[in-house]
């Protein structure tokens, strides 16, 4: 691994094209969660930055209008010089979210890749047939109907800390391709890769107020981005709760918005499961990025004949996990903060009480060097009931819950009896059996024979309390734009009915 310096520089939030600290000079400290380190110090910002932020945004949108007037060659072309400067920084960018988020390193070098693969799927797509054209009704003489795709024209957009880089990259890739101008919010404690993306923006010369960062806490500048009447959409990643105040500052100037949120997601396995790819999928459904992913697989529903093989090996899997400073490549790193961490004991302890049987870790790792950091041994709970708190809440940890079933009419009840429909996986080797069960799954994101495999192809997002609307995909970019009709009258001069 090359060596970066161990402490970022100061460069505070990117508004109107100018680095500058926030307005009052606060600043926040940014610690490493195996260590911690102090490894930055970013800028905490005030309401009045985030509205400056939103002016420049604004400027940008109504005013100067560089990037949304830029023909689509152009804007495709920023996208790709984005692109291949993420591709030559690809090592920093991993070494920042692993040090800020305490990821593997190898787990962050795939963010930064997909980041990668993102904008160029984007900068691809702005350029392909879109719109459509219409035959219509010609009571009214020769009409033409015909609708293009315009941006929406200022976005916020508000990202968590499990995905610094990538999660950033689902917003910005489409919203910047689609013409926007944008005001991002990263999570606060994990906003080291993205100020770097930032000066990447300015380093290839994205116009000014195009792309804005402000950097701050949810609390001031991500409920002054959700209730601003100059903001004309917001996009969030993050929690059902914050998402539900969201969709209600929202509500106020009827801004377009998009909600990603939590998620509870079953993973069904049925005893003609090939048994080793079960196993092996259910590890990474869980246990990749410490089960800090909205789409974990963090409810196995197994058929009952099978439970007690599959825990077993589980069990072994689990136990056998190497945990350690991401920078090390071990199996699991440490959670991303102090809080988090004491979340996730609280749910081990809740589980415990309830009467679910510990099967395996449940607790933290207090020895040298793990004393530094957040680490918790990957957690397995059997003899869960669908009552549970532990089966019903989102823990977003390295914890999984076993529910048994005994026909599949049953599964599908216990997958689908949560409120939550991010995501879902069914295992079996009896394809006309996947596909019954996987389409009663309410769910948007599903698996059959795997978990976990994301493609900057496939529309992402969920049901129910997961989220509202898609990133990724065709849908990603839609959701960034709006469409318009033009109705051609082909045949001017009066119409001689109707007129009195
Ligand atoms: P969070 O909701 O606490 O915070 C997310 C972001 O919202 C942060 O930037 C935070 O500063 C900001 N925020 C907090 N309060 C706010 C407020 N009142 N107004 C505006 N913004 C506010 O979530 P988190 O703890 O950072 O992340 C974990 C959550 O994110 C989990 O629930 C997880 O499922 C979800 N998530 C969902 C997806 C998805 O694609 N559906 C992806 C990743 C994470």
């Amino acid at each position: 691994m090359q060596n970066f310096a161990t402490k970022t520089e100061f460069k505070g939030n990117y508004i109107d094209g100018r680095w500058q600290p926030a307005h009052f000079g606060d600043r926040r400290q940014v610690y490493n969660p195996a260590t911690g380190d102090l490894i930055g110090e970013v800028a905490e910002s005030s309401v009045s930055d985030a509205r400056e932020a939103i002016a420049a945004a604004k400027k940008s949108f109504y005013q100067t209008r560089e990037w949304r007037d830029s023909d689509t060659q152009a804007r495709a072309d920023m996208i790709y010089k984005i692109a291949e400067k993420v591709n030559e920084n690809r090592e920093e960018l991993a070494y920042l979210d692993t040090i800020d988020n305490g990821k593997p390193l190898r787990e962050a070098q795939g963010d930064v890749d997909d980041a990668y693969h993102c904008f160029l799927y984007y900068a691809g797509l702005i350029k392909a047939p879109s719109g459509g054209s219409y035959g219509v009704n010609d009571g009214f003489g020769k009409m033409h109907s015909y609708m293009v795709h315009e941006p929406v024209g200022v976005c916020a957009q508000i990202v968590p800390w499990n995905y610094p880089l990538l999660m950033g990259v689902w917003k910005l890739a489409p919203a910047l391709a689609a013409g926007n101008s944008v005001v991002f919010k990263p999570s606060e404690i994990t906003p080291l890769s993205t100020v770097r993306l930032f000066d990447i923006f300015d380093e290839v010369g994205l116009p000014a107020g195009t792309a804005n960062l402000v950097i701050g806490t949810g609390e001031r500048v991500g409920a002054e981005l959700a209730r601003s009447q100059d903001v004309d959409m917001i996009t969030f990643t993050g929690s059902t709760t914050v998402g539900r105040s969201i969709m209600r500052s929202a509500a106020d100037n009827v801004k377009k918005i998009g909600l990603e949120l939590g998620g509870k997601s079953p993973n069904i396995i049925f005893s003609d499961a090939d048994f080793e790819g079960a196993i092996e999928w259910a590890m990474l459904g869980i246990f990749l990025n410490q089960g800090e992913i909205c789409s974990a697989g963090s409810r196995i529903i197994i058929e009952e004949s099978l439970k007690n093989k599959f825990v077993l090996k589980l069990k072994e899997r689990a136990e056998a996990l190497t945990i350690g400073n991401g920078l090390d490549n071990p199996d699991m790193g440490p959670l991303v903060s102090r809080h988090q961490m004491r979340r996730v004991l609280e749910y081990i302890q809740i589980g415990k009480d309830e009467g679910a049987k510990l099967v395996c870790g449940g607790y933290q790792l207090t020895n040298t060097p793990y004393d530094l950091g957040n680490f918790i041994a990957p957690t397995i709970f059997d003899d869960c009931t669908s009552s549970m708190k532990i089966v019903k809440e989102e823990i977003f940890g390295p914890v999984v819950t076993i529910q048994t079933f005994r026909n599949e009419q049953e599964a599908i009840k216990l997958a689908n009896d949560t409120q939550y429909g991010l995501a879902g996986a069914v295992f079996t080797k009896d394809g006309a059996k996947a596909l019954r069960v996987i389409k009663e799954i309410r769910a948007g994101i599903t698996w059959i024979n795997c978990y976990n495999p994301t493609f900057n192809e496939a529309p992402w997002g969920g049901y129910k309390m997961s989220g509202i609307g898609r990133e990724l995909g065709e849908d990603g970019l839609l959701e960034y734009q709006e469409t318009k009709q033009i109705n051609i009258n082909l045949n001017p001069g009066p119409v001689g009915w109707y007129i009195h």
